[in-house]
């Protein structure tokens, strides 16, 4: 019976890992084909940083979305890890920092004043032709690199401390703002936080989804703001859901805050009127 058993869960693995690969496989293909046939399967949708002081949205953060015509909606978390596997990130991050500055222009000519927060992998900081490839979109686009931030997952920081250090100061040189995303996940050391050239630190949405309810979680929330702030770096919270979360976070200080209560992630004329519409909104009232 035992023995049976064995058997079944090998099976089961095998077949696991077979449609497992299959999948990958498939969304190798797939992104190869989306990224050449005129990008129409990609697009951005931008989802505003609301900061706590005044009350405004200062910054939105662009985020990949991907309709694949033969494989339905893939979502980020699942297609941007394999990209970087398969060597497609510079591909796919070309065509984010593309559209990103292009839609920044047309958020500047509508008269908002908003930075837009691209998102970057480990592999595309180690890339030494980024930098020149945003200078030259730009340029090209003549938009102000103030306009422009940038988030990178801690845990990819910490898999080469030294090198992202000396990548990091690069982009500082360049004017950009950096925040450090996924906050409280990738088991940084205080020593490490210190060198880091970064201005912001995104609090993991782990931590704030059930914070209204979750003490646990209040404690992490309210020593990582204090951290922050000691070092002077701003806080984001990520994953705000509701109106309590929002109170508490604005009580102790928070910076800025993201979440589906304020605004879902939507395109950027959406965005534009939806700023625009939201300009004199009380959100603590
Ligand atoms: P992230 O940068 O930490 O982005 C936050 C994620 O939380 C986004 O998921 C966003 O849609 C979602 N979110 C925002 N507010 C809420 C909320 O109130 N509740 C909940 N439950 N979720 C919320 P998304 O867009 O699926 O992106 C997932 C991850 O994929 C991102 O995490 C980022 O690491 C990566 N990603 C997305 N776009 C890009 C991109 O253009 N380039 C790169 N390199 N990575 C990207
Ligand atoms: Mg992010
Ligand atoms: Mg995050
Ligand atoms: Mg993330």
């Amino acid at each position: 019976d035992e023995a049976r058993t064995s058997v079944g869960l090998l099976v089961k693995y095998h077949e696991d890992f077979e449609k497992r690969y299959a999948r990958r496989l498939a969304i190798i293909s797939e992104l190869k084909h989306a990224l050449v046939s005129a990008q129409s399967e990609l697009k951005m949708v931008y989802q505003p940083k609301l900061e706590l002081k005044a009350g405004k949205v200062t910054h939105a953060e662009a985020l990949i979305r991907w309709n694949s015509s033969t494989l339905g909606f893939v979502p980020p978390d699942e297609f941007i890890g394999i990209a970087e596997q398969a060597g497609l990130i510079g591909q796919v991050t070309d065509f984010v920092i593309k559209t990103a500055i292009i839609d920044a222009k047309r958020i500047v000519e509508s008269g908002l004043d908003i930075c837009i927060a691209i998102n970057l992998s480990a592999k595309d900081i180690l890339n030494p032709k980024l930098l020149s490839v945003i200078e030259q979109h730009l340029k090209h686009y003549q938009v102000d690199a103030s306009r422009l931030s940038f988030e990178i997952t801690e845990s990819d920081l910490v898999a080469d401390p030294k090198k992202a250090v000396d990548e990091l100061n690069r982009f500082r040189e360049m004017g950009f703002s950096l925040a450090i995303d996924d906050f409280g996940t990738g088991y940084s050391s205080l020593a490490y936080l210190k060198q880091l050239p970064v201005s912001e630190l995104k609090i993991d949405k782990s931590f704030v989804l059930k914070l209204a309810e979750q003490s646990s979680d209040q404690q992490i929330v309210q020593t990582i703001l204090e951290l922050a702030h000691n070092f002077q770096l701003g806080v984001i919270a990520e994953g705000v859901e509701n109106q309590q979360s929002l109170k508490l976070l604005k009580e102790w200080g928070c910076d800025w805050v993201q979440g589906y209560h304020v605004c879902r992630p939507i395109d950027v004329e959406d965005m534009i009127q939806w700023c625009l519409q939201n300009a004199q909104t009380n959100w603590f009232e």
